[in-house]
């Protein structure tokens, strides 16, 4: 057994694959499965484990990333959105760099312990988080023409896999991700291996859809060579993913710099959207949560009682009551903490926002809508393993531990 941040974990019997399907709401695989897309899928459902976690708020890619790779909160890790606004610095600045980590990874520890690991990603911005501190292989599908022994762990991941590097904005890039994991569990055979996908698809495609189970049919198949494989593969989601539209299609924004601009002055208080990264064609940086910094003399509880009485508005909380609730870093929190309803995003000044690459209707995530994902094994749960609230950062524990 190994310990990591407080919990323990058996070392893999068989090689052990956890994915992190991004964006993938759990109504993507019933559909998919319902229409007969996912053979393997529907087996694993039937014969092995599949549950409904949650994930972290917010119901963003690197605070959930960060959390299935260590087994905790934001509080344990500290990654709390991709973009904070550092005090310290007086700076706006994404939070991908390793530095703000604050917790080892559960791939870091079992690379030190002897086990070889292997981790894959879509965008690079997530590399070097999930890889940091870990002896092991570590790429991103967006940069497999670049890798190196020395910085990746493996030279030419582009060869190993044999497709040719795919664009940042396509489904090819999270086939890549799959593509490359069942080569490397056919060369290396890892003990344990990491995949991370990207949402690209789920942006735009709602489950049901032709694309969408195509994609699901695309992952499917993967799924089967890996379990033929031999490997014990759990699969999870970083968040869920809703339609942020009226009846027409129309994206439903709450502009939340200009209220609070309206009501306090002009750029008084700052909100802050820590969905913004630097791809964000596909959902114009809108997602249903956002932090505020408010002016000396204004008090988070009267703002936020002004915001909670606002439709659309599902969660206005202090700095305090989001730490606890969501179990956030409060340090890197603003003063207020802001969450939307199912079907509405927050932005900060319209002028702000370029909607033009939305070539459809807005469909993004972030709040707690979207914060049910599926939790799935093509093993049994262990008889013993009681029904517990399970939590998508429960998807080492269950691989490793709970499965037979
Ligand atoms: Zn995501």
């Amino acid at each position: 057994m190994l310990t990591v941040n407080g919990r323990r974990y058996a070392l893999p019997k068989a090689p052990t694959v956890v994915i992190c399907v991004d964006g993938c709401e759990p109504d993507y695989i019933a559909q998919a499965v319902s229409q007969a897309k996912m053979p393997t899928l529907k087996r694993w459902l039937a014969e092995g484990t599949a549950l409904v976690a949650d994930c972290v708020i917010p119901s963003f890619t690197n605070p959930n990333n960060l959390s299935i790779v260590t087994g905790g909160p934001p509080t344990l890790h500290g990654i709390c959105g991709n973009y904070f606004f550092d005090r310290a610095s007086g700076q706006e600045v994404m939070m991908n760099d390793p530095a703000y980590l604050r917790a080892d990874t559960i791939l870091a520890v079992f690379a030190r312990a002897g086990a070889k690991v292997a981790v894959v990603t879509a965008k690079d911005k997530l590399r070097r988080l999930l890889g940091k501190g870990l002896a092991g292989i570590c790429f991103s599908a967006e940069k497999a023409d670049e890798t190196s022994r020395a910085e990746h762990g493996i030279d030419d991941a582009l060869g190993l896999v044999g497709r040719p590097l795919p664009s940042v904005y396509s489904a090819d890039l999270s086939e890549f991700v799959f593509a490359a994991g069942v080569r490397l569990m056919e060369t290396m055979r890892p003990d344990l291996l990491y995949l991370s996908t990207t949402d690209y698809v789920q942006h735009k495609h709602a489950p049901g859809s032709a694309s969408a189970n195509d994609f699901y049919r695309m992952i499917d198949s993967y799924l089967a060579r890996l379990d033929a494989q031999g490997a014990v593969v759990a699969l999870t989601a970083d968040h869920g993913m809703n339609a942020k539209t009226d009846d027409e299609g129309r994206p439903q924004i709450i502009f939340l710099q200009d209220v609070l601009d309206g009501w306090l002055g002009p750029k008084r208080a700052r909100v802050i959207l820590p969905i913004t990264d630097p791809y964000v064609v596909h959902h114009g940086a809108l997602g249903s949560f956002a932090v505020v910094y408010l002016p000396a003399g204004t008090t988070a509880e009267a703002m936020a009682a002004k915001l909670k009485s606002m439709p659309g508005i599902e969660a206005a909380l202090s700095k305090e009551e989001a730490a606890q609730r969501f179990e956030l870093p409060a340090d890197r929190l603003g003063d207020l903490v802001v969450v939307a309803t199912k079907h509405k995003v927050l932005g900060t000044s319209a002028a702000r926002h370029d909607l033009s690459g939305l070539s459809e209707p807005l469909r993004s995530h972030g709040g707690v809508s979207e914060q049910k994902v599926p939790l799935l094994c093509n093993r049994k749960l262990a008889a013993d393993a009681a029904s517990r609230h399970w939590r998508n950062f429960d998807a080492f524990d269950l691989a490793l531990n709970l499965v037979v």
